[in-house]
């Protein structure tokens, strides 16, 4: 039976999260500490704590570490109205990378990882990242890992570099990606490691200048010089880097999706109050079909987007691994989000590409969706590949 109605506790709480973040976290959208790197961790904080104070922090961990151990289906409901600005999910602690890393750590980590390295970043206090993408290695192919970790039996020595990590500057919590190279002691391969940040041989060496700003502390170039970690640094089993990667994706894949539907909403909403209003040719300018058609598009992409997302959710909850409807769900709803907020700015006019409105920021921060967490391109290859077989 397949049952689109959402329970009222829900419906209650989604509208409460949709308040939450129009009256206390919109204002903060001229914030000067939004810079060209994102929010900066003092905001961050700041933000927390309002979201801390409303009893809405981190509201997808697990139970046993203090959340309410949300569905996906659930998730996929408060995210979307988390999502109406892009500060929402930074305030309630479910943006990413964090929202992902948590989900992994809290999936693999041992108890003493927990303790130390996710509990912190589920308190809010600490940031993390998930250090994978190379100029020269991997990226849509992960398995062209090139940081190389070698082992002695006791310690691992890792050196390589790495760019576009989320959040580097000033993050404490860090998982790596490396390959164990040929040893005695443990299988080789991609493998994850799990250290803090500020280890000596942790090397940042800037801030790139992105399109984007909604991410905390933007995105780093890093370089691992001779980072020696002790063997309780692995995360995991090693060689098996791959193999969590894909776990944490496709649930990953699906909160960017959750997140961007709010911002869409949030353009189309500003769209639609300015084609009521704004007059062109003796009325206003939505009672011309060119511009209603425009909202109408826009509709119907949301609307099948929401549910794009939500079957990929119901199949999850149902314990499968929808790998294959979570590619669809990316692929589709990255394009068709970015389509709604380009829209969304034609509708506006001249206005739609200054900051007079917040769709200018959605619509250069939306286009970034296209390229994480999987490229358009590489999901078709995937889903291509899947039919063909
Ligand atoms: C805002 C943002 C934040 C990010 N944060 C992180 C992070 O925190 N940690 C991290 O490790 N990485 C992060 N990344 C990197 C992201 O994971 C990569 O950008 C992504 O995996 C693509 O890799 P690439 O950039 O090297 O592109 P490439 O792999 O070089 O791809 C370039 C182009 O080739 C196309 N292509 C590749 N394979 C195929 C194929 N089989 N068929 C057709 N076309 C193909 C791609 O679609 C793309 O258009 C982030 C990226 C962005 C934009």
């Amino acid at each position: 039976m397949i049952d689109f109605e959402i329970p009222a506790e829900l419906a209650a709480e989604r509208d409460r999260v949709r308040q939450f973040v129009i009256d206390r976290i919109v204002p903060f959208e001229r914030d000067p500490r939004l810079t060209q790197h994102g929010p900066t961790d003092e905001l961050r904080q700041e933000l927390v704590e309002l979201a801390r104070a409303e009893n809405l922090l981190t509201v997808q961990a697990p139970v046993e570490l203090g959340g309410r151990g949300l569905t996906h289906a659930e998730q996929a409901v408060l995210y979307e109205a988390a999502g109406w600005s892009t500060l929402g999910p930074v305030a309630m602690n479910c943006a990413a990378p964090d929202e992902g890393n948590m989900y992994l750590l809290s999936k693999i980590a041992n108890p003493r990882q927990v303790d130390q390295f996710l509990a912190p970043v589920i308190a809010g206090h600490q940031r993390s990242v998930f250090a994978m993408t190379e100029p020269d290695g991997a990226g849509s192919d992960p398995a062209q890992l090139c940081t190389e970790a070698t082992f002695d039996g006791e310690n691992f020595v890792l050196n390589g570099r790495k760019w576009l990590i989320t959040g580097a500057n000033g993050a404490k919590t860090w998982i790596i990606m490396a390959r164990l190279a040929p040893n005695p002691h443990l299988p080789e391969g991609p493998t994850l490691f799990l250290t803090e940040g500020g280890t000596p041989g942790i090397v940042i060496e800037r801030t790139m200048n992105t399109m984007d700003r909604n991410y905390v502390a933007g995105h780093g170039v890093v370089r691992f010089e001779n980072l020696t970690l002790p063997r309780e640094a692995l995360l995991g089993a090693a060689g098996q880097a791959l193999r969590y990667a894909q776990l944490r994706l496709a649930p990953a894949r699906l909160t960017h999706c959750m997140r961007w539907l709010g911002a869409a909403e949030r353009a189309q909403s500003i769209a639609v109050a300015h084609a009521k209003t704004r007059t062109a040719f003796g009325k206003p300018i939505g009672e011309h079909q060119g511009v209603s058609f425009l909202l109408a598009d826009n509709e119907i992409a949301l609307h099948q987007c929401r549910l794009t997302i939500w079957h990929a959710c119901w199949l999850m909850d149902r314990g499968e691994k929808a790998r294959h409807e979570s590619s669809i769900a990316k692929a589709f709803v990255s394009e068709e989000l970015f389509k709604v907020a380009d829209r969304c700015v034609q509708v506006l006019g001249g206005i739609g590409i200054s900051d007079e409105t917040v769709v200018e920021m959605i619509f250069r921060d939306m286009r970034a969706f296209r390229l994480y967490d999987g490229p358009t391109e590489v999901h078709k290859y995937a889903i291509g590949r899947k039919i063909l077989r």
